[in-house]
């Protein structure tokens, strides 16, 4: 497909690395495609980064029609810049599209748009340590009137934002709270699709934990409240009496890319992997005879952060002696070491541009 490309006028001048933060400073430009039914994408188009019309009846703004992707391309040493897994997101972008009745993205198209934004944009890659380019793939229903039946008009963009090291002041293990009244998602809903109805339900628990003192809340299952399911909006693991166990796949769910990217890791190291219903009573017994030996929670902002504490109940588990334990740190300078370059790529994830 073409893409017509608007240059912007002034170029802005590239932020200092030590004030960027997430998702606060965003590039020059963006890319927009139209769809509509029976006639598919068109209009594919990198325009200046901006406020952009949209109708006050569109469905994303009524009916919650929205859904999102987030990767990262990275800096190499030598100067190059490389994507994590991209064909992932390009995928798990269309199971999302499915569930919402959005339309889907051909898989090659989506990887030629994705390559030549971050080719057209990939000045702005930082390369101070720890530093990315943060990538926003996103989709709504743009239908111009209030009648609610599935999607004719959709508009699909991706916008980039230089950011921060995740840890500037070292991996600090963080303090979870164990929700145990809202849930995030429900078997049968919207769980494994990257939607923000799913952030918009989840604000509320996020909101009191922070008011308690705590970094994140811990979900437990909808139908029961009784099986783990994630942390925050990141995956979680534990390593429980040195079988590391991580919440099945049900539905309710994200599929995170980087919980996948850690599964694969800890088995080519021969690590044994569950994953596998975990209750709420197995990980307070195995917190309560101490052997629940670490946790952390895995996504692509924070590649693994550490648990150190787990308040369930009133009750407060230490886990690790609120250190970062050795599999958490193994796993992240591995993932870290692929995305940046810094270790041989064995797994064949890093994709790189230009
Ligand atoms: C995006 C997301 C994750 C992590 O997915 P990654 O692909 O690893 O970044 C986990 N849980 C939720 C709810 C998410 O939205």
């Amino acid at each position: 497909m073409e893409i017509r490309i608007e240059r912007a006028a002034q170029l802005k001048a590239k932020p200092d690395p030590s004030t960027l933060g997430f998702g606060k400073i965003f590039t020059d430009h963006m890319f927009i495609m139209e769809y509509e039914a029976g006639k598919g994408w068109y209009d594919a188009r990198i325009v200046p980064f901006g406020p952009f019309p949209i109708h006050p009846a569109s469905t994303a703004l009524h009916y919650g029609s929205e859904i999102f992707e987030g990767l990262k391309a990275y800096r190499r040493a030598d100067g190059k810049v490389q994507m994590f897994r991209p064909i992932e997101n390009i995928r798990r972008m269309n199971n999302s599209a499915e569930r919402l009745c959005l339309p889907q993205i051909p898989e090659d198209l989506a990887m030629e748009i994705l390559t030549t934004f971050v080719d057209y944009e990939k000045d702005w890659t930082p390369s101070a340590p720890g530093t990315s380019l943060y990538l926003r793939p996103f989709m709504f229903g743009n239908d111009e009137t209030l009648g609610v039946h599935a999607v004719h008009h959709a508009t699909y963009m991706i916008i980039a934002s230089p950011v921060g090291s995740y840890y500037k002041e070292g991996i600090n293990p963080v303090k979870i709270m164990i929700e145990a009244e809202d849930v995030r998602a429900v078997r049968g809903g919207t769980g494994y699709a990257k939607c923000g109805g799913n952030y918009a339900a989840s604000n509320r628990a996020g909101q009191k934990a922070e008011q308690k003192g705590y970094a994140q809340v811990l979900w437990l299952d909808g139908v029961e409240r009784k099986y783990i399911e994630e942390v925050g909006a990141m995956n979680v693991m534990f390593k429980i009496n040195g079988e590391i166990v991580t919440p099945a796949l049900t539905g309710s769910i994200l599929p995170g890319i980087t919980r996948k990217s850690c599964i694969e890791v800890l088995k080519s190291k021969g690590f044994k992997v569950s994953e596998r219903l975990l209750s709420i009573d197995e990980l307070a017994q195995a917190m309560a005879d101490g052997t629940l030996e670490e946790a952390w929670g895995c996504g692509t902002a924070a590649v693994v952060s550490p648990i150190g504490e787990l308040c369930y109940k009133d009750q407060i588990f230490t886990v690790n002696g609120g250190k970062i334990g050795e599999v958490t740190q193994m796993l992240y300078d591995t993932l870290t070491g692929i995305q940046w370059g810094k270790l041989e790529d064995s797994f064949g994830w890093t994709q790189l541009i230009g």
